[in-house]
């Protein structure tokens, strides 16, 4: 079976261009970018949200919290920036420092510039199908199984990672299209139950970031596989699934990078602009 690789590049440059013809639409467009605690990922995050404000005009305000912060003050920047009307949309990158309260930090964010739709009443609304904001991942997901056309009427879904960011939202979004959504986390590991839910998917889509968590031969022949997760392995940065072996089962699979990832900051600017057209009405 030839694989098909969902590479994100092209749809990314759609989004971009379309949010530029947008763009005119606007005075001036702001992001708020909070960094708590410092991470590899957070800070290369920030870097390619950093090139898609240059390239959109967007002025990118990055805020750095470090252990000298306390959650007080943080919760205190955070209602600065809600109250102050040049910004349009908040990120807090996890991960937080030490002992901060996530449901607090993420409930502080207003609700129309909570562009990470990860406030609890987005959260909530998702329930109804109807939040402000979905989270840009969650986007990126949908986005990719689009873009293959693929009927999720009846399917098979196995989620693994069971994360608010991704595996939860999705989960309730995949399971209103009428797929059949099996969530599967460190318990299913421990259990030693991957294998078998893995084994009856007809796609996987895994945000984890252990390299390599899934085996080439758990998945099942013709499956479609997202691979959300990023760490390193031997220096290199790495996916969930064993992609090599994958690749002799899978019909459709994500590469890590050039997967996911590519598409992610996209939607992070797509929501900001969202947030930018509601403010203005
Ligand atoms: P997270 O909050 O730590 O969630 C990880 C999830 O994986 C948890 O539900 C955890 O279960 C589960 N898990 C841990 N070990 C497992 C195992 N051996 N088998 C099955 N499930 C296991 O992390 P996150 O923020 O969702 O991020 C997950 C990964 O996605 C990371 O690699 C991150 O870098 C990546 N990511 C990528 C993008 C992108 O744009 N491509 C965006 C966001 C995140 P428990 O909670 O029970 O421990």
């Amino acid at each position: 079976m030839t694989a098909n690789i969902l590479t994100a590049k092209q749809i990314a440059e759609g989004i971009r261009n379309s949010l530029k013809n947008k763009r005119g639409n606007f005075p001036k467009i702001t992001l708020a970018s909070c960094v708590m605690g410092d991470n590899e990922a957070v800070r290369s995050y920030c870097a390619s949200q950093k090139k898609w404000a240059d390239t959109l005009s967007v002025e990118y305000r990055e805020i750095v919290m470090d252990s000298n912060t306390s959650e007080k003050e943080a919760i205190g920047i955070i209602e600065d920036l809600n109250n102050d009307a040049s910004v349009n949309g908040i990120v807090l990158h996890k991960p937080f420092l030490e002992g901060w309260n996530e449901h607090l930090l993420f409930e502080s964010v207003k609700r129309e510039k909570d562009i990470e739709g990860l406030n609890p009443y987005n959260l909530g609304e998702l329930f109804f199908g109807n939040p402000l904001f979905i989270p840009p991942t969650v986007l990126s997901v949908l986005e990719l199984l689009k873009s293959i056309s693929i009927d999720l009427y009846g399917k098979n879904v196995v989620i693994v990672g069971f994360s608010n960011i991704l595996g939860k939202p999705l989960s309730i979004i995949l399971a209103d299209k009428f797929a059949t959504v099996s969530i599967t986390h460190i318990g299913t590991f421990e259990a030693s139950k991957l294998p078998f839910y893995l084994r009856n998917a007809d796609i996987i889509i895994t945000a984890v970031g252990k390299p390599h968590l899934i085996k080439g031969q758990w998945i099942k022949d013709g499956a479609v596989v997202i691979d959300v997760g990023i760490a390193k392995l031997n220096n290199k940065i790495t996916g969930d699934v064993e992609f090599k072996e994958a690749l002799k089962h899978v019909s459709c699979i994500t590469p890590v990078p050039g997967g996911v990832g590519a598409l992610t900051v996209a939607f992070l600017f797509s929501n900001l602009f969202k947030a930018a057209g509601m403010q203005k009405r």
